[in-house]
């Protein structure tokens, strides 16, 4: 088995944001509520969703492609890069979604790294307001046997 070693979680977190139709809203207001915090760590997100963001809250938010269009496993790829420390995925229980495959794929790969998922408003709000958010913290990676 491969084994990684991943260097810990700096102060400053890069933090992914994504939120299907329906949440959009809810994740709009929360990134409003929360603007203070999140405007001390570096935000990334799906297309859509970092867009809105954007124009409601004036954060600077990098967009990836939108989900359907690939975005969701662009972040999964970065959170294989180290380039990702924390998921803020307002997914939708009740609606069907094309890129389904993709989703699952990218909260698999997130929590094989050890990365801190919220896809609720209420596991963000713990999550956002963790100590954890202001100081370096050391990630494990699972140990995966073949
Ligand atoms: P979007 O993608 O932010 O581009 O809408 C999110 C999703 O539906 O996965």
């Amino acid at each position: 088995m491969n084994t990684i070693t991943l260097s810990p979680m700096k102060k400053q977190k890069n933090i992914a944001l994504i939120a299907h139709d329906n949440l959009k809203p809810a994740m709009i207001e929360w990134c409003k509520t929360n603007k203070q915090i999140l405007e001390k760590h570096f935000l990334v997100g799906t297309g859509t969703t970092a867009s809105l963001i954007s124009e409601a809250t004036g954060l600077p938010v990098r967009g990836f492609n939108s989900g359907p269009l690939g975005g969701d496993q662009q972040i999964g790829a970065r959170i294989v890069e180290g380039k990702i420390d924390i998921l803020i995925f307002f997914s939708d229980p009740l609606s069907a979604h094309p890129h389904d495959p993709d989703v699952k794929a990218l909260l698999r790969i997130a929590q094989v790294f050890d990365i801190p998922i919220a896809n609720n408003e209420a596991t963000a709000d713990f999550l956002i307001t963790s100590h954890y958010m202001n100081e370096e913290y050391p990630r494990n990676v699972m140990e995966l046997k073949k």
